[in-house]
């Protein structure tokens, strides 16, 4: 309990179900600590969880608890909301949507490919050789290192030459069952190659800059969302002593590692790993960061909620670049919204969001990466992770043109 104000809102309920994923998706406006006793006795699956007091928490009730679940909420005069009735038939959907969604053919090239529909893991490697084929002078492949059941860390590299230029880095999907981030990553990687040499901002960018783009950053976990459970999140590295697999991997970084804002139970949905960097997803990308020495701009984008992020997520203590990333955060979701409209909370991440300790941004921003920030994309939980495959384009459209805005700044501001 992190205050004594305890005011459920609206309460989301959803089912879901490949394995079984009967549940409901419930709304909450809590400062209730969701983290510790209270979801692990209701099983509850936290999609998104605030502490602060104005905004709702959403989870997944299964089916078995729902009913002692609703009871606890209603005597203790909490408000609640059902946001998915029943989530096993929006799965139903969204794997029915993938099946009937042209793949009889293999996509030949990246033109044909149907960036408006959730692919498999194999297809996101495929087109990453294909894009790769297509743009030699532009696109190559890098291998990071290997997730835990030995998947390749394949990153996007996209370079106009010069050795060891400054650099902006983009991660999507290290949250495995936040499918609309790859999605939109695949969409990010095509507008690349599509508007160089066209685009006079992206253009004067890659003339000076090299942009590396990992779109399946835990493909372990991906892998597992169309094979078992759509609703995973973390690693699937084996925790010895337990049941559960798995490590959060933005909970797993050297900064603030292991303070309040991650678990220390292996079952947890937040547990951040027996130590900082054990996670080779996670190790991956640090030895990259630090070997390549002169990346200035650090995104790694989540889902869901609507929110452009900053550090700090483990302490209260303003980054000394504070101000700056406001303002450029600003910018961003005002240039985001210009295309539908969208609206984005944005601010540090303990600030808007929760503390979060051990996380992505906190770890590069330490590292002396001054832009690091954190999307949280579409939507704010009328859909949550399961947001239909029709938003995917509109959602990478207007998260790109936020991409545009750090990285344009990135260039126009040399540090
Ligand atoms: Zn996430």
């Amino acid at each position: 309990m992190m205050r004594g104000l305890i005011a459920f809102a609206a309460l989301f309920v959803a089912v879901l179900a490949k394995e079984t994923f009967e549940g409901v998706s419930i709304h909450i406006l809590s400062s209730y600590c969701i983290y510790t006793s209270f979801n692990v006795s209701f099983q509850l699956d936290v999609w998104m969880g605030v502490t602060g007091v104005s905004y709702p928490v959403d989870v997944r009730v299964p089916p078995h608890t729902l009913e002692s679940f609703k009871s606890y909420l209603d005597s203790h005069d909490l408000e609640y909301s059902t946001m998915i009735e029943d989530v096993q038939a929006v799965l139903d959907m969204e794997r029915e949507q993938m099946k009937s969604a042209a793949r009889l053919v293999q996509p030949r090239n990246t033109d044909s490919f149907d960036y408006a529909n959730y692919h498999t893991l194999s297809e996101i490697y495929s087109f990453q050789d294909m894009l790769v084929a297509e743009n030699p002078n532009l696109v190559s492949k890098i291998v990071i290192g290997q997730s835990y059941e030995g998947r390749p860390l394949n990153v996007l590299k996209f370079s106009t030459g010069g050795s060891n230029r400054p650099a902006i880095w983009i991660d999507t999907g290290i949250h495995s069952r936040e499918w609309v981030t790859q999605a939109s990553g695949l969409w990010f990687a095509k507008k690349i190659v599509t508007d160089y040499g066209k685009d006079s901002a992206l253009t004067a960018i890659l003339n000076n800059m090299d942009i590396f783009l990992e779109i399946a950053t835990n493909p372990d976990g991906y892998y597992f969302t169309h094979t078992s459970d759509r609703m995973w999140r973390k690693t699937r590295k084996p925790n010895p002593g337990y049941s559960c697999y798995g490590v959060d991997p933005n909970r797993n970084w050297n900064a603030g590692f292991g303070l309040p804002g991650a678990s220390s139970y292996p079952c947890s949905e937040t547990y951040h790993g027996p130590s900082a960097h054990s996670e080779s997803e996670v190790k991956s990308i640090v030895d990259f960061v630090k070997s390549h020495g002169n990346i200035k701009t650090f995104i790694s984008i989540h889902s869901y909620s609507q929110m452009l992020l900053y550090p700090y997520g483990y302490t209260t203590t303003p980054a000394k670049d504070q101000a700056e990333l406001h303002s450029l955060a600003q910018k961003a979701i005002t240039d985001l919204a210009s295309l539908y409209g969208t609206r984005y909370r944005y601010g540090s991440i303990i600030n808007v969001i929760y503390q979060a300790s051990g996380s992505t941004v906190d770890w590069t921003y330490e590292q002396g990466i001054k832009y690091s920030y954190t999307f949280e994309l579409r939507d704010t939980g009328s859909y949550g992770f399961l947001l239909p495959a029709k938003q995917i384009i509109p959602t990478a459209e207007e998260t790109w043109l936020a991409l545009m805005a750090l990285m344009d700044h990135t260039y126009k501001n040399p540090y």
